[in-house]
């Protein structure tokens, strides 16, 4: 599994950001990358057509929730998701190790897998790491994770240690189901929670073995915001540079840009289609809360200059008196809004990596956009 689907193309001179490509089965994705979550096949409050309209080259789904339905029998009958969703573009399935974790009472971890109770039916299921590969096989992703135990930030040594070696022992057997398939990428994921030394031995214990790249787990769950940026600066840097690096779940875009710093390529989070919803949207001069009152009459676009398509026709008015009034149409605006600002984001972090000047773009970001 050594062929050169990624490639690092530009780097900034004064932090550890690059630009590259990743050459996958349904199309080229140029990193740095935000990934939507498409849970079920979808973005939520989004269609098919407007992703495409936004330009997004590729979407994370959960196998976890494809497994409890279509499931994989039926998923296999009706030819797996790009044929299923008419989702052309390539696609990133998690394992399931994240929602299966963060049910800590519906779940058992036994040395072949885990046993959880499905939501939908209250039936018990298993996942091993063989059945979460032939499934991710099944599905047809473009980029599949192998079978993770993901523990709190605030777990104990030990258990983070025994964490770590189950991660370990299911990622070598992950790589032994996948076998030779060049057309489907495998990723490890390196967990130890918030403990150097720990990280340390799971980054060297992944990369002695050759994934096709590396994913840095086990954090937004539970650590303070210093602990995050700093494990996520100090296991990049234990990552092999030729191998893309995504960070799992994360983040805001001050978590991005922070990231991008330190050599970070591949994000996924739900907080733009989320916000979505609470009426929270993104723009270079910080948030807008669009429920609070001095909105209400307010004839302007979420953000003066965007491009997007609710910038270029709604006002905030329209969209307060729609968020107010519970229409599924503000979740989708605001969604689509947020959606564009996060993929502008991207565009504009690439833009500076290629031109030397991501530094000062990151610092002047971070010093200027308010955060919360
Ligand atoms: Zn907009």
């Amino acid at each position: 599994m050594t062929d050169t689907f990624f490639k690092v193309e530009a780097k900034c001179p004064t932090t550890r950001a690059r630009t590259g490509e990743m050459q996958l089965s349904h199309g080229v994705v140029k990193t740095p990358v935000f990934m939507p979550v498409g849970t079920f096949g979808t973005v939520r409050h989004v269609s098919h057509d407007d992703m495409e309209a936004l330009g997004t080259p590729i979407i994370l789904a959960n196998t976890y929730h494809l497994y409890l339905r279509p499931g994989p029998k039926l998923l296999k009958q009706l030819g797996g998701f790009h044929k299923l969703t008419d989702w052309k573009k390539p696609i990133l399935t998690d394992s399931g190790g994240f929602q299966i974790f963060s049910l800590p009472e519906q779940r058992e971890i036994f040395k072949t897998g885990v046993r959880f109770k499905s939501y939908i039916d209250n039936s018990y299921q298993t996942l091993t790491p063989e059945s979460v590969v032939s499934f991710q096989h099944t599905i047809g992703s473009d980029i599949m994770m192998v079978l993770d135990v993901c523990v709190p930030s605030t777990c104990s040594h030990d258990e983070a240690a025994w964490a770590m070696k189950r991660t370990h022992e299911w990622a070598e057997r992950c790589q032994q189901a996948h076998g030779h398939r060049p057309q489907q990428k495998l990723f490890a994921i390196c967990q130890g929670a918030v403990f150097e030394d720990l990280r340390r031995e799971s980054a060297a214990w992944l990369c002695e073995r050759n994934f096709d790249g590396y994913a840095i787990g086990g954090l937004a769950v539970g650590e303070s915001k210093e602990e995050r940026v700093h494990f996520t600066e100090f296991v990049a840097a234990l990552l092999p540079q030729e191998k893309p690096r995504y960070l799992m779940g994360v983040g805001t875009p001050h978590d991005l840009v922070r990231s991008v710093k330190a050599g970070v390529d591949m994000f996924d989070c739900i907080i733009p289609t989320n916000h979505g919803k609470q009426g929270v949207a993104y723009t270079w001069k910080g948030k807008v809360k669009l429920r609070r009152s001095a909105h209400a009459s307010e004839q302007i676009p979420l953000e003066e200059g965007c491009e997007c398509p609710v910038c270029r026709r709604y006002s905030r008015a329209y969209l307060y008196q729609l968020l107010k009034s519970g229409e599924p149409t503000a979740w989708r605006l605001v969604s689509l809004h947020n959606l564009h600002f996060y993929d502008s984001l991207m565009k504009k972090i690439r833009e500076h990596i290629e031109q030397g000047s991501f530094g000062s773009f990151a610092e002047d970001f971070l010093n200027n956009v308010p955060e919360s």
